[in-house]
């Protein structure tokens, strides 16, 4: 960043301290992960220049030959690693790709049936301060209070009472794996559509280590940048008849210019995705994921109230659930931050607590198999944030801090990106 730190060192420095927390800290953010160089070098190149309203071989720009390559790789690749008929790669963001897909599927004033936000939901399933709840009426499932897991046979009383125009099946928030066909045949009984919001699973889909919605589903959407490890942004794919509905939805209905930079990181993720390095990476998730859920369960953890949402994990992500617990999410959250870990707090079902709270705690590992974490790694990483939640509320964390510096240290992330500054 040599350009940059003569240009605007302000900017330069917030940046490279950026830099340098990703590579000092344990990123367990579920959502986040860490794009490879290729993806950042790709989305930093002269196509951030270039105007291309349209989709390839029909743009509305001049010189577009280029671009055109590249956005039609993105979309071969992505259609390819999900085996789906059409793949519309334009979408800035999971929002913008959520909201063009339901403008294509719906007229507002229809109604949509999703996951309560509360329950592990997305706002655009259907939050009332979000475009998904203004545009559309909103009925909401939830999960059963017994088990946490999504009620199948609510989701039918509920689709069968409010005769939703288009089921939402997806989460933020969530530990197991969905039901798509049950979700398919509960669609097709009310005469809905089923949309399939796949962006924290995506990943595992691509490696085959999660059931793939897009045989079932009418439209499925996702971002490219939580366990898909690619850079921040939206795409949707689905049967060739919306086809035509789903791209014109995109441009011209939700967005103008395509970022066509952001689209050639998605076609180098995509590439990286159909890899078989990819594949141990994301098995490497869900291991992680395994081993935090059997420490987190173990008695130490238990006799403090200390649980786990659902009773454990099969994705990669654990909630844990902290509704019988002194500590609340936002103290926990706050504690493993002091020791370097970065989680985020997470209203969990039933939560007695207020959302800025909360009872949960959202811990995930894509990022962490990203650095290269294996079992020995993440058995680590669990001790840690275990003896971090049961250690009294004056207890010296430095210790604790010590052993995240260690892992740190032992898998360095970005190792030719360094910050001289700062190391
Ligand atoms: N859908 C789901 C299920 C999500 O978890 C998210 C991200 O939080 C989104 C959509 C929205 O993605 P973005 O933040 O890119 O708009």
């Amino acid at each position: 960043t040599t350009h940059l730190a003569s240009a605007d060192p302000e900017v330069s420095a917030a940046i490279d301290a950026e830099l340098h927390r990703q590579q000092s800290t344990l990123e367990m953010i579920a959502s986040e992960n860490f794009a490879p160089v290729a993806v950042m070098e790709a989305q930093g190149s002269v196509l951030t220049n270039k105007y291309a309203e349209g989709y390839p071989g029909r743009r509305y720009y001049g010189g577009c030959e280029h671009v055109d390559v590249i956005e039609q790789l993105a979309i071969d690749r992505l259609k390819a690693l999900f085996g789906a008929e059409h793949a519309n790669v334009q979408p800035h963001s999971g929002a913008q790709a959520n909201a063009a897909a339901m403008s294509a599927l719906l007229d507002p004033g229809d109604t949509i049936l999703g996951l309560n936000l509360a329950h592990g939901g997305h706002l655009t399933h259907g939050m009332k301060l979000n475009f998904s709840g203004k545009l559309y009426k909103v009925a909401a499932y939830g999960v059963s209070e017994a088990d946490h897991r999504i009620d199948m046979a609510e989701v039918e009383r509920l689709a069968l009472e409010h005769r939703p125009k288009l089921i939402v099946a997806g989460w933020s928030a969530y530990t197991r794996q969905l039901d798509f066909a049950a979700f398919r045949a509960i669609a097709d009984e009310v005469g809905a559509y089923l949309m399939v919001d796949m962006a924290h699973f995506a990943g595992l889909v691509a490696a085959g280590l999660h059931p793939n919605p897009v045989p079932y589903a009418d439209v499925v959407t996702s971002t490219t940048h939580k366990t898909l490890g690619g850079p921040r942004g939206g795409v949707i794919l689905c049967k060739q008849e919306y086809a035509k509905k789903i791209n014109s939805a995109v441009f011209p209905g939700q967005q103008g210019g395509p970022l066509e930079h952001v689209i050639a990181a998605k076609a180098v993720a995509f590439q990286y995705a159909a890899g078989e390095e990819f594949a141990d990476r994301q098995a490497r998730t869900l291991e992680g994921a395994k081993i935090l859920a059997t420490r987190l369960l173990s008695p130490d953890v238990m006799a403090r109230g200390i649980s786990l949402v659902s009773g454990g994990t099969d994705v990669h992500l654990v909630l844990v659930d902290l509704r019988h617990s002194e500590l609340d999410g936002q103290q926990a959250e706050d504690r493993l931050h002091r020791i370097g870990i970065t989680v985020n707090r997470n209203a969990v079902p039933f939560d007695p607590r207020p959302p800025m709270v909360s009872s949960g705690l959202r811990i995930g590992t894509p990022a962490l198999a990203t650095r290269g974490f294996g079992a020995e790694e993440f058995t680590e990483v669990a001790d840690i944030i275990a003896e971090a939640l049961i250690a009294a509320p004056d207890a010296d964390l430095g210790g604790l801090r010590d052993r995240v510096s260690a892992l740190t240290d032992a898998l360095p992330l970005y190792p030719n990106l360094s910050v001289p500054a700062l190391n």
